[in-house]
């Protein structure tokens, strides 16, 4: 098999998993128990918290544990009161798409790279916005957004709300699930008041995630219950998922500069041995991604006869796909119907060597080329 699906899941890595398991067998306690083994439990849950926070330059009372990114992304949304307006990244996946939904929402324009228009982002923040939602890396296309530039022009906004006595806060949140792998992330230099971090993208265990909190951020709660995560989502800690989600960040950060080069130099073999190709994320990608299109054929068609061959990609996001939905992500960068259909999503991972790379690629341009055959009977 040679996965090339990175984006969609990564697995386990042996690490993250040998970390997890005494919290399965012998430490399975409640953390909120009152004998001591139960104390040592919820000291080392407190402990992870910590380091997860400490990945991103935070403090562990600034993150919540969610399960999952989407509930990351869904407990962001309710910072803001009800009748605020809302702007996300017309790329942004569905679970900032939906949560933003529910208010009354504008789309922000992409350029051709799936860059931020700050134009269009500026002409866009009314009075009573209250939320700007800005992926920092995209999960199609692996492009990397200006996030540092949004959050100045949010500081000179909120100044301008003060001198007016506006009332409305503003918060920029940012999800983050993507980016863990590649880049050094900073809340302070991000200038985010909200970060969504996923456990399942940086070969850790699904359905664990976190949101970074700014201080002045009030949230409120997801889950009603016994109080946990500052009653803010509660419900029994997930403690084995966050033991394991404080080693797959802790691996990741220390592989960053590894990671870069590796996935740089295994993009440039698939663009240079892959043939007849229109290169889609050209500028601005993170280096694991590589979206190709195959004008006039039909990815889902390729997808298959790569399976055939052991060779696993995807069209775009894992849900989308599923659905047999067109990715709203190239339509938003201006790509036909056609260029649309003939995409495919490479994302590179620890799973891959070099090796593999090269016999993808072959393996790619034989499945081209006999989709082609076929067609032209
Ligand atoms: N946000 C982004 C950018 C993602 O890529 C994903 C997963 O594919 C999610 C959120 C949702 O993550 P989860 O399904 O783990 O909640």
């Amino acid at each position: 098999m040679i996965y090339l699906d990175h984006a969609a899941a990564t697995p386990v890595s042996a690490k993250v998993l040998e970390a997890m398991k005494p919290y399965f067998l012998d430490e399975f306690f409640n953390p909120s128990s009152a004998y001591l083994p139960a104390k040592k439990v919820n000291a080392d849950y407190e402990a992870a918290k910590g380091e997860i926070a400490h990945a991103i330059g935070a403090k562990g009372n600034d993150i919540i544990i969610t399960a999952g990114a989407t509930e990351a992304n869904n407990l962001a949304f309710t910072a803001i009161s009800s009748n605020a307006k809302v702007l996300y990244l017309k790329t942004e996946h569905d679970s900032v798409r939906n949560p933003a939904r529910q208010f009354d929402y504008e789309e922000i324009e992409v350029d051709k790279n799936g860059r931020i228009v700050l134009d269009d982002l500026k002409k866009k923040i009314s009075e009573n916005t209250e939320m700007i939602s800005v992926a920092l890396a995209n999960n199609e296309l692996g492009t990397i957004q200006p996030l540092a530039e949004i959050a100045s022009l949010i500081r000179e906004i909120r100044i301008e709300r003060m001198q007016k006595k506006n009332p409305h806060p503003l918060f920029l949140h940012s999800d983050a699930s993507q980016a863990m792998n590649l880049l050094d992330i900073n809340v302070a230099r991000l200038g985010v008041d909200l970060l969504t971090l996923n456990a399942a993208k940086v070969y850790g265990p699904k359905g664990v995630g976190a949101l970074y909190v700014a201080h002045d951020v009030r949230l409120k709660p997801v889950t009603l219950g016994g109080g946990q995560e500052n009653g803010l989502r509660s419900g029994t800690q997930n403690v084995p998922g966050v033991i394991g989600f404080a080693v797959a960040l802790k691996n990741a950060k220390e592989h960053l500069n590894g990671n870069r080069k590796k996935y740089a130099e295994m993009r440039k073999v698939l663009l240079n041995e892959v043939k007849d190709y229109e290169l889609i994320n050209k500028k601005y990608s993170l280096d694991n991604f590589v979206v190709l299109c195959f004008d006039g054929l039909d990815a889902e068609r390729l997808i298959y006869a790569l399976e055939d061959r052991g060779v696993y990609v995807s069209t775009g996001a894992a849900c989308a796909a599923s659905k047999g939905v067109r990715s709203h992500v190239l339509m938003a960068i201006g790509l036909t119907e056609s260029e649309i259909a003939g995409s495919l999503r490479i994302t590179l991972g620890e799973t891959n060597t070099l090796e593999q790379i090269h016999e993808a690629a072959k393996i790619i341009n034989e499945v081209v080329e006999a989709e082609k055959a076929r067609i032209s009977g």
